[in-house]
């Protein structure tokens, strides 16, 4: 049995996986987290009488948590609930809502009027996808790479069929299986869950299309996606994992080639054999490490995801017509994610994301009540910076949305609450306050993208959304067995 210490910095998800991952293999763990409240990201929002799920939703890849239950031989700690609709999608200025069943001659029912060839074309493009996945999934993405010669030698051994896909962009992929707008814009929104658009993620990311309709599907949480974190906590605690929050790691010490201690906002050290870094992997080498390669003017330089403006309304009344997850599209799709990144007049007319958290999950309103949370792609901070106008954009997105669905809820709201890049920036210290951390250009995946071990420090490593495999939490699970991996070899 291992008996060695580590220190995790940081309780997000990916901290908290390693963490129980470690002390399943017998070392001692220490968990240290600036915030009150543990989760990261994956969070909760508890207000007037309301619970909101603060960042992720739903997820996919539900098998990665039950490999991750298998290995640290436990039941998983929180219930899945399947989604079947998977979403909605409405699209302005019409009164059609497309319904993203599982099923996909319920799916191409709904576009007989604009692409009656639907199925065909569907099951063509998901059998490309399918291949991408299947030929790259376990070579590239569940792989640490020691080196950028070893990341060469592993595109090596994928398909040489596929590597045109790591150029080509999302878009061009689709429309090159489907002619109706509909369906190509439908189709190409999973790269929007990466934090970009269609236009700038490479197309080997359609292998995301084979794991959302046919492999997997997405998943809520029995009682809200916080219920992830409270169950992986109550794991760690039998496991005698210590957490101790607010606690900031400001400055660290090293001798010969070690991190030799962290040290927090009180000036206490924090010492161990290693450490694991669930903060964000360039950010915390820039503003801790001082690293000269991750330089805030190196930072700058980096493909950085979008921001997200978030809103958390508790309203009285129900809003039975709406459905869990939906999607409110404007009719410029091309237009709008050409601009979204950079253009802050894109938020006139927004795109947004709609979660009704207290239909299938009563708890979480009072009575008569729902708690609905919205999320707005838009620039991070590096676009814009100035957020004085957040109450004007949310009140008309709150205006479009009621008049969508033909509900006016603005005498409805009893609570509201708004996180900006700006505070998702302060909460999390996400540079620009981008939602994603990284984005998955070309340039910054598999072994372009900051290791998940430093290449100073022979006992520092990392997990998380900006290093190896990427961001969301299945990522970030993966990304907790590749950081064991790292931590057992560590001499
Ligand atoms: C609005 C939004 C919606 C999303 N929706 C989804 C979704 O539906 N499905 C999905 O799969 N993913 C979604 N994601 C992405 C997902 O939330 C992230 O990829 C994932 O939660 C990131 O986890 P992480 O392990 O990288 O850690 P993080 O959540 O980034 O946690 C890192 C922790 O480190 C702490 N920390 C930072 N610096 C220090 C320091 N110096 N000292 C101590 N602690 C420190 C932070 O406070 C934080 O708690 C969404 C993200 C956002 C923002």
């Amino acid at each position: 049995m291992e008996n060695r210490s580590i220190i995790i910095i940081g309780a997000g998800i990916g901290g908290l996986a390693t963490a129980l991952r470690l002390a399943k293999k017998g070392y001692k763990v220490t968990i240290l987290e600036k915030n009150e409240q543990l989760g990261g990201r994956l969070n909760q929002l508890k207000k007037d009488g309301f619970t909101f799920d603060v960042g992720p939703s739903f997820f996919s890849m539900s098998y990665e948590f039950k490999e991750f239950a298998k290995e640290c031989e436990i039941e998983l700690p929180f219930e899945f609930v399947e989604l079947d609709v998977l979403y909605t999608v409405h699209f302005r200025g019409s009164n059609k809502k497309y319904y993203l069943y599982k099923d996909l001659d319920k799916l191409a029912e709904q576009f007989t009027d604009i692409e009656p060839d639907f199925k065909e074309k569907f099951l063509k493009y998901i059998q490309n996808c399918k291949k991408t996945y299947d030929d790259t999934a376990n070579i590239v993405i569940k792989q640490n790479f020691d080196s950028l010669m070893d990341y060469g030698l592993t595109l090596l051994k994928v398909n040489p069929y596929h590597l045109p896909k790591l150029w080509r962009n999302f878009w061009d992929q689709v429309i090159h299986y489907f002619d109706s707008k509909d369906a190509r814009q439908i189709v190409s929104l999973v790269s929007f869950f990466l934090g970009r658009t269609p236009f700038d993620t490479p197309a080997i990311y359609t292998l995301l299309s084979h794991i959302e309709f046919q492999y997997d599907g997405y998943y809520n949480v029995k009682g809200g996606m916080y219920k992830i974190i409270e169950g992986i906590v109550s794991e760690l605690e039998k496991e005698q994992v210590t957490i101790h929050p607010n606690v900031e790691v400001i400055q660290y010490e090293h001798q010969g080639g070690k991190i030799s201690a962290f040290i927090d906002q009180t000036g206490k050290r924090w010492e161990a054999d290693g450490y694991v870094v669930n903060a964000d992997a360039a950010v915390f080498r820039n503003s801790v490490l001082k690293d000269p390669q991750y330089s805030l003017a190196k930072l700058a330089k980096k493909e950085w995801t979008m921001g997200f403006l978030t809103f958390y309304l508790g309203i009285k009344g129900k809003l039975d017509h709406v459905d869990h997850h939906n999607y409110f599209l404007g009719n410029n799709y091309e237009d709008y994610a050409h601009s979204v990144l950079q253009d802050p007049g894109i938020i006139e007319k927004p795109y947004y994301y709609v979660n009704v958290l207290s239909k299938h999950n009563s708890e979480c309103a009072p009575e008569g009540c729902e708690s609905i949370f919205f999320v707005c792609p838009v620039p991070n901070l590096k676009f814009k910076s100035d957020w004085s106008d957040r109450e004007e954009i949310v009140q008309s997105i709150i205006d479009d949305f009621s008049e969508r669905i033909g509900t006016n809820i603005n005498d409805m709201i009893i609570s509201k609450t708004i996180y900006t890049p700006v505070e998702w920036e302060k909460m999390f210290y996400l540079h620009y306050g981008s939602g994603l951390g990284l984005s998955h250009h070309v340039m910054q995946i598999g072994g372009l993208r900051p290791p998940n071990y430093d290449r100073n420090y022979k006992n520092l490593f990392y997990v998380g959304a900006s290093t190896v495999p990427g961001a969301g939490i299945p990522m970030s699970i993966i990304g907790s067995k590749l950081a064991l991996e790292r931590v057992e070899k560590m001499k």
